[in-house]
């Protein structure tokens, strides 16, 4: 960015020169023009086989980016999630006693079909969610298929995975996930499952089911026994039911602080296992001896991908006051170079919101940031006329009582405060009713390690932010949730220790 280095500015008394990007020049289009195969109506996914709702009901699926239809979704009843379990049961018999080689090899050809149809995924992905495509590629699909991967290495090697003990599958088990990852929530939830040797009814969110049914197509292709997935779409009502089905020995859910109390309340007093990945306010914590260039990069990472539709984002910046009108005047500049808009554009970094319900929650939450007294810098940066957008925001002079520090935006805004000792940057950045996960920018690995422990989230990341990867766990604290995805920990997760 800069074409004058900062040594060069200091000995010519001059300000450095910046290459603004953003609207000033003209990019030329660069679209995705991979084929999505979209069906115009998606039915559910049960006993192996797309089957058609018993209502006869359908719902329409729309492009965030701009207003669309782009499919037709089954909305599942009770009586289709009832034929979903009772596949799911039938499957387990065989399912489940498998030895761990065989499912294996389904789950590594769930993995390579993935790939092979990579392309068409992403595309997809991002027309039915909003995000960019450079993300969809490059981020969702990969790290989608890499779970599959990781899972059916560890399905013939679970006499390993609790030393000590022998492990089960535990039956059928209910999840539900949420629309910000949708394929990549899938894979999260399936493939522990799976490699187990559990089957599985899931539901994916209403705004974005349209690359988990696909994924239908994919789980048929492999030839997975039937029944031993199944795929139910449709809205809370039938979120309601995959959860309090009374024969899912187990659920897992992905999704909102608020929906995720919902389920507990209503199974509170049967004996379900349950995992939940809930909300976050994400503390990222930048000290005076970060090395600041590779910590703007890394806000930006944190708040701004997946135009901040992440549990886990950096929503709330702590910076170290000897170095805060620094930090905030380089992200400043960084943040006029994000260009929003078309997510299937390679050039684009901020794609759409994924709803227009999401763009109502976002405007409300920022509008009351503004009206507490907080200041809004938004860089110039034009939207399209249609589809739901916002612009890349930043917050300073936020302090913890204001809204926009203490609730979940779940967009692209950024709150900055600050703090002068360590004590006060751990005191803020636990002072929240989540602890999913946080970020620490500093020279010095004693602080790295003392921070990683003083910190009350699941996932602390140094001198980086939102990285992930299939070994990892991944889960919260507090109310953000409890169990964790990934890992050996995740696994536990859906077996029986015996
Ligand atoms: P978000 O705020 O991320 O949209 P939600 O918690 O509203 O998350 O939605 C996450 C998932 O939970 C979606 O698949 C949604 O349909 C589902 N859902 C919503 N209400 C319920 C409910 N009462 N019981 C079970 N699932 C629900």
């Amino acid at each position: 960015m800069p074409t004058l280095t900062d040594k060069k500015s200091r000995r010519s008394g001059r300000p450095a020169a910046e290459l603004i990007f953003g609207d000033l020049w003209t990019f030329d289009p660069a679209p995705e023009t991979a084929d999505p195969k979209l069906k115009p109506r998606y039915d559910l996914f049960i006993g192996g086989k797309f089957v058609a709702p018993s209502s006869g009901k359908y719902f329409d699926s729309i492009n965030p980016a701009n207003e669309a239809k782009l499919a037709s979704i089954a909305h599942a009843n009770a009586a289709d999630v009832d034929a979903a379990y009772a596949a799911a049961a039938k499957a387990f018999a065989t399912w489940g006693k498998l030895p761990g080689k065989e499912r294996a090899k389904y789950i590594y050809r769930l993995a390579r079909l993935l790939q092979d149809r990579a392309r068409e995924f992403a595309v997809a992905e991002t027309m039915d969610g909003g995000k960019p495509i450079k993300e969809s590629r490059d981020f969702d699909v990969p790290m989608a298929a890499a779970h599959f991967f990781y899972h059916a290495g560890w399905a013939d090697k679970l006499d390993y995975v609790a030393p000590g003990r022998k492990v089960a599958p535990l039956g059928v088990v209910g999840q539900v996930i949420p629309w910000n990852f949708p394929l990549l929530m899938m894979a999260w939830k399936l493939a522990p499952a799976l490699a187990m040797g559990n089957c599985v009814v899931i539901k994916p969110a209403e705004t974005t089911s349209i690359t988990a049914l696909k994924f239908g197509e994919i789980i048929a292709d492999a030839g997975l026994p039937p029944g031993v997935v199944n795929i139910v779409s449709g809205f809370g009502d039938t979120g309601a039911a995959v959860m309090n089905h009374p024969t899912a020995v187990k659920v897992a859910f992905t999704g909102s602080t608020e929906v995720g109390k919902i389920i507990m309340r209503s199974l509170a007093g049967t004996d379900k296992k349950m995992t939940m990945e809930l909300g976050g306010k994400a503390a990222n914590i930048v000290f005076d001896d970060a090395p600041l260039d590779q910590a703007v990069e890394g806000i930006v990472n944190g708040i701004f991908f997946n135009q901040g539709h992440v549990c886990c984002a950096g929503s709330r910046l702590l910076v170290h006051e000897p170095v805060a009108d620094a930090v905030l005047a380089k992200l400043k500049t960084r943040i006029r170079t994000l260009r929003v808009g078309d997510p299937l554009d390679k050039n684009t970094d901020i794609g759409a919101i994924n709803s227009q319900e999401q763009l109502s929650k976002i405007t409300e939450l920022v509008a009351s940031g503004v009206k507490e007294g907080a200041d809004l810098f938004q860089p110039a940066c034009k939207l399209p006329g249609k589809g739901y957008y916002f612009k890349p925001s930043v917050f300073s002079n936020v302090t913890m009582s204001h809204r926009i520090a203490r609730e979940e935006i779940f967009g692209p805004v950024l709150s900055v405060l600050t703090f002068r000792t360590l004590d006060e940057a751990v005191e803020k950045a636990n002072n929240t009713a989540y602890g999913l996960s946080a970020g620490v920018w500093t020279d010095k690995g004693s602080r790295i390690l003392k921070l990683s422990t003083d910190l009350k989230a699941g996932v602390v990341w140094a001198n980086t932010y939102n990285k992930f990867d299939p070994t990892s766990p991944f889960g919260g604290y507090k109310e953000s949730g409890f169990g964790r995805e990934g890992g050996r920990q995740g696994l536990l997760d859906y077996a029986k220790l015996i």
